[in-house]
């Protein structure tokens, strides 16, 4: 046995040395693909792909939904985590452990740690430079894409300064003064006054006549976006969050791979120093909130299929710098098992997520805050079962839960979205995605890197490095 392992030492030993000859004699080829080479490098162009809410388990979610029901990759976890260069970041924001969206993405654009609802503003009241401000001083063209609002914290934080992520009309005249090259996402209501239709502006102003009088190209709609030429593009294709990608009707808001594909087109002409892109799927964090498993689900293969996008733009395009990552994780998201009924609680009596489950989600075909808007202000029994019939094939509402979603009693203190987390719980029960909470998570987020400057985000770091090396990156 002794002999046996002494053996196998000096093999190892003589290969590990036969390595080193090999790699010094390899010198200055071997080099260049080096991480402190990789890190130096400067992108000509950076696009930021952000799944808010989505922390490991997520990601996973979507890679195995991915292969099982779409029997397709899902590029963040098998292209850019796999092939790239993976980080964690932790995420408390100034003065709490679990952080908001605002505080989450302020650390993450200007580097520096903000109370929870602060837009890129330190406690000291010092607005702190965001990564889209370095990026125009640095010459380049940028671009916000998102599900949600554009003045929704995410995009909001990486632009502007703002006490309040609240404030929105206030936030959106901050959009008119940066002037950002291309914006598509949500929210016309604060960009017009409110004697349009859908608009609340309190000041008469319409900010969309603005931005066209600037020489932006103005979309309302899929098919627009697709023929929109210009290099300036807003987009806004509802008065406040976009649908859901499981109720999104395809005809009327785009989808986020067809916004990314224009906003790369839209930003590469006349950018002669390259662009910063931020691309958010916000659906992903909503979903989280409401225990909404199959509209989650549904959120990640949409954004993935934006990844995708990206990609394909990196590849053909490799001075651009890709990453993928989140600002938390929302939900407590928790897969598990689940007895089958209270008869027993015996291993023999339970149901293990397994594919058929996975199914089961996939049969279901409208969110939960869906169906909430259809059941109105004084939810019906009978309108209830009936929805349920028509869009939960296979579910069934046990009675302490329909008794707590009629009587608008919450499951415990940390679930704030009545209906929308009775139903997640009713979906737990037969499927075991159960949830922990309809808030945030201090769960530690992925950062996924391709392309010059990647290896800067390896390892286990915090939010506030993440900002400082973009920063680094683009020489600001
Ligand atoms: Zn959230």
């Amino acid at each position: 046995m002794r002999m046996l392992m002494s053996r196998f030492d000096r093999a190892r030993r003589n290969w590990i040395a036969g390595f080193g000859v090999f790699m010094l004699a390899l010198g200055g080829c071997v080099s260049p693909q080096g991480p402190a080479d990789n890190a130096a490098q400067r992108p000509r162009n950076i696009i930021i792909l952000f799944a808010d809410g989505a922390a490991p388990v997520q990601w996973d979610f979507g890679k195995r939904s991915s292969a099982v029901l779409r029997k397709q990759p899902f590029a963040t976890t098998d292209i850019v985590f796999r092939e790239g260069t993976l980080g964690l970041l932790s995420t408390q924001p100034h003065g709490a452990y679990v952080t908001d969206s605002a505080a989450g993405a302020s650390a993450m654009s200007t580097g520096f740690k903000v109370n929870n609802g602060a837009v890129s503003i330190t406690p000291d009241g010092k607005p702190q430079r965001t990564l889209m401000q370095a990026a125009r001083a640095a010459g380049k063209r940028i671009g916000l894409v998102t599900t949600a609002t554009v003045y929704d914290a995410t995009p909001a934080a990486f632009s502007i300064n703002a006490k309040s992520r609240r404030d929105s009309q206030a936030l959106v005249d901050l959009y008119l003064a940066l002037e950002p090259d291309v914006m598509l996402g949500g929210g016309a209501d604060y960009f017009l006054p409110a004697v349009a239709p859908g608009g609340k502006r309190k000041d008469g102003k319409d900010v969309i006549a603005a931005f066209r009088a600037r020489g932006h190209t103005i979309v309302r709609n899929a098919a627009a976006l697709k023929a929109a030429p210009g290099a300036k593009l807003l987009g806004l294709f509802a008065d406040n969050d976009m649908d859901f990608e499981l109720d999104r009707d395809a005809a009327g808001e785009p989808s986020t791979a067809d916004m990314t594909a224009a906003a790369l087109k839209a930003l590469s002409q006349q950018s002669p120093d390259g662009f910063v892109l931020l691309v958010e799927n916000e659906n992903t964090d909503t979903a989280g909130h409401h225990n909404d498993a199959a509209a989650l689900m549904r959120a990640l293969w949409a954004f993935d299929d934006a990844v995708k996008v990206a990609l394909e733009f990196q590849r053909r395009n490799p001075d651009t710098l890709l990453i993928v990552t989140s600002d938390h994780e929302t939900g407590g998201f928790s897969p598990t098992y689940a007895a089958k009924d209270l008869s027993s609680l015996s291993s023999a009596n339970r149901l293990y997520n397994a594919d058929e489950q996975l199914r089961m989600l996939e049969r279901i075909s409208m969110s939960f805050d869906r169906v909430k808007e259809k059941l109105g202000k004084n939810p019906s029994g009978a309108m209830l079962e009936e929805l349920l019939a028509k869009h939960f094939p296979g579910f069934t509402l046990d009675n302490d839960l329909r008794e707590r979603l009629l009587a608008g009693k919450t499951l415990e203190r940390n679930f704030s979205y009545v209906l929308h987390n009775v139903l997640g719980r009713m979906v737990a029960r037969q499927t075991g995605f159960y949830w922990g909470t309809s808030g945030h998570t201090p769960e530690p987020v992925p950062v996924g890197a391709i392309g010059p400057g990647a290896t800067l985000f390896h390892g286990y770091q915090d939010n506030t490095d993440f900002g400082r090396h973009l920063h680094r990156l683009l020489g600001r």
